[in-house]
């Protein structure tokens, strides 16, 4: 079978427990299918981005004994390829320049009362959608539709999104320069053939925007399987931002048996291999049996 996954890291923050439940799944889910599993560095934010964390991402994965099956990509030398997408996009009236700034949007926002989530953005009122009226250009953004997405996450069933009324015409190059995530990782997930995205449903909200700009750039559509978050004592979805604790590389079968509880597989022993692989048939019983879980 052809089957390439994926783990997405942005280089912002360590590996800790939550990023290690999307971690494990995408590897188990990659290695019960018997495909590959691809490690992409997702560096394309550059401002939030750590120096050497990306090296350190590595050495946590490589402590619980999850290695890419290639060399790794980073987003951060792959401009070329974003760019080649967005002047595709503006060829055929997809994407067009905003002059916007942050204070426009925020001023539009405060007055609606809209609330961000992660990698959300403010509802795009669409003011330049007509042109610029002589205002500089500072991002781009992609002209979106009004039909909702529908698609089917393995885990969560049916979902549906009108991405228009969600967050409207989202931005695909920031006024800073750096290309946006979602422009990157559905770019990437293209290029690298990726079939299966296994990830924290912390991204659930965004995959219609992926499959948006997916069909306006010819790509196919992956299937999608958002896992379970890890919360916090305060119930709060655990966070680089809210300072979660980093992977302990001395004791990664700890952690693993964390990750895999959170995902509904037993406890195992060490050493780390052997329970890798006790999770694998675990995940294939569970994921590979049921035709209902099949996109
Ligand atoms: N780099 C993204 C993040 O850490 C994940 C992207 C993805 O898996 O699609 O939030």
């Amino acid at each position: 079978m052809n089957y390439v996954g994926r783990f997405a890291p942005s280089p912002t923050g360590p590996l800790h427990a939550g990023s290690l439940v999307a971690a494990l799944a995408s590897w188990l889910d990659a290695r019960a299918h018997q495909g590959q599993w691809l490690l992409r560095i997702e560096d394309v934010d550059t401002p939030r981005c750590v120096a050497g964390m990306a090296e350190f991402i590595v050495q946590q994965l490589a402590a619980c004994g999850l290695y890419s099956d290639a060399t790794a990509v980073y987003q951060s030398q792959r401009s070329a390829l974003y760019q080649q997408a967005l002047t595709t996009l503006l060829s055929v009236d997809r994407a067009y320049p905003c002059a916007c700034t942050r204070r426009d949007l925020e001023a539009a926002s405060l007055q609606s009362g809209q609330v961000r989530l992660r990698h959300s953005e403010l509802i795009y009122p669409g003011t330049c959608r007509a042109g610029l009226r002589g205002r500089p250009a500072r991002a781009w953004r992609l002209r979106v539709n009004h039909a909702p997405v529908c698609w089917l996450d393995r885990r969560l069933g049916a979902q549906q999104q009108d991405v228009n009324t969600a967050v409207g015409d989202f931005i695909l190059k920031r006024a800073d320069g750096c290309f946006a995530y979602q422009l990157a990782v559905v770019v990437d997930d293209a290029a690298q053939g990726i079939t299966d995205v296994v990830r924290g449903a912390d991204l659930v909200s965004t995959t219609a925007r992926q499959i948006v700009l997916q069909r306006a750039l010819g790509y196919a559509t992956p299937r999608y399987l958002h896992t379970p978050l890890v919360l916090d004592a305060n119930g709060d979805k655990l966070s680089k931002q809210t300072g979660a604790a980093a992977i302990d590389i001395e004791r990664p079968l700890v952690a693993l048996n964390q990750a895999a509880g959170v995902l509904g597989l037993t406890p195992q022993a060490g050493p780390v291999a052997a329970a890798l692989n006790g999770w694998t048939q675990q995940w294939a019983e569970l994921w590979l049996r049921s035709k209902k879980n099949a996109c």
